[in-house]
């Protein structure tokens, strides 16, 4: 049986993370800006995915043992997923195996000398990483995990990851950001050419539909970003900050000079839409809700979360009439029970 969305929808998912360069405390970049986001789900009664870094939470679990500030942080985060997964929210898998190799000193999380993607891994190694860190944030989250999304949007290649996965007996992904293209020196992907759907099933790779794949791919939504955007980043990033009204404290590795050069001539690119601070404003100017095919997916992230983005969200759901909201996985169920576009 097949049939179609009626309804104009909405898939919302945050990464749930620290920042990678200066970490940013658990407080302002977990906890607050995670309250506001259920404090919106609540009154719009929406159901957000929640990609929680759960590398992050092995890597507390571990110095738990010898610290106490990092004990205490780890009982924090872990309540507070619970309330996320007992709020009906889902918490899905992100991967970023860098916190394998990070260390806890005084000056906090160390992340120097570690690796940042999972093609720097052996197989086995991403294997055993994956496989440790699922296993903690269905412990934690007190719920299976169907789906995945890769770290840094890292999910080429596929091969590694798609065997981790499924022996977890996932077969979700939201790693995709159709038009996207990154070639960092740890850090690359290349969406510019994907299947022209909002879904799609695969095997090989992400990016390559196959009918009778295994794997489900729920893209993520993109916009077109004129350069100017990049200019105003490169000025906070040069000051060293997030702009003013962002929750998280931290600071992220900065990209490459060749590809933040890049970011800043190129006409125009595509990025993901997104509740984050600096990309919340061009929700409204996204003309199009996803493909025209009454489905969009926007993403963010809680230590990006701004005062004012969610106001950005709530005028986009109007100006959209967005009626119905889904998860990444009641989505996926859906589409899997004959859902078409
Ligand atoms: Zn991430």
């Amino acid at each position: 049986m097949t049939y179609q969305l009626t309804e104009n929808t909405l898939v919302l998912s945050q990464d749930y993370e620290l920042f990678f360069h200066n970490s940013g405390s658990v407080e302002n970049c977990l906890l607050r800006p995670t309250e506001v986001l259920l404090k919106f789900a609540r009154r719009k009664d929406i159901c957000i995915t929640f990609y929680v870094d759960a590398g992050m939470l092995v890597s507390m679990r571990h110095y738990a043992e010898t610290s106490r500030e990092v004990s205490g942080m780890r009982d924090q985060v872990c309540r507070n997923i619970e309330a996320l997964a007992a709020g009906g929210h889902e918490i899905g898998l992100h991967v970023h195996p860098h916190w394998n190799a990070t260390r806890w000193t005084d000056r906090g999380w160390d992340f120097s000398n570690t690796r940042y993607s999972p093609r720097q891994y052996r197989a086995g190694e991403f294997f055993d990483i994956c496989k440790s860190y699922c296993e903690e944030l269905a412990e934690v989250a007190g719920a299976a995990i169907t789906t995945y999304r890769a770290g840094g949007f890292c999910i080429q290649p596929f091969e590694h990851i798609g065997e981790a996965l499924h022996a977890l007996g996932i077969y979700t992904d939201s790693s995709v950001v159709p038009g996207m293209y990154l070639n960092d020196h740890d850090k690359s992907f290349d969406f510019r050419k994907v299947p022209d759907a909002p879904w799609w099933f695969f095997d090989g790779e992400a990016t390559v539909s196959a009918d009778s794949g295994r794997f489900l791919e729920i893209p993520i939504s993109s916009m077109r970003l004129s350069p100017f955007f990049y200019w105003g980043r490169a000025l906070d990033r040069l000051r060293q900050r997030q702009p003013p009204s962002v929750y998280g404290d931290g600071l992220s590795k900065a990209i490459g000079k060749v590809s933040a050069l890049r970011r800043l001539m190129a006409l125009e690119r595509n990025v993901e839409m997104s509740t984050d601070g600096p990309k919340a404003p061009l929700l409204e100017s996204a003309s199009r809700v996803g493909n025209e095919r009454r489905l969009c997916h926007i993403m963010g992230h809680p230590k990006l979360l701004s005062t004012e983005s969610l106001n950005r969200l709530e005028r986009f759901i109007d100006q959209h009439e967005i009626s119905r909201f889904e998860s990444v996985a009641s989505l996926a169920n859906r589409v899997r029970a004959g859902l078409s576009f």
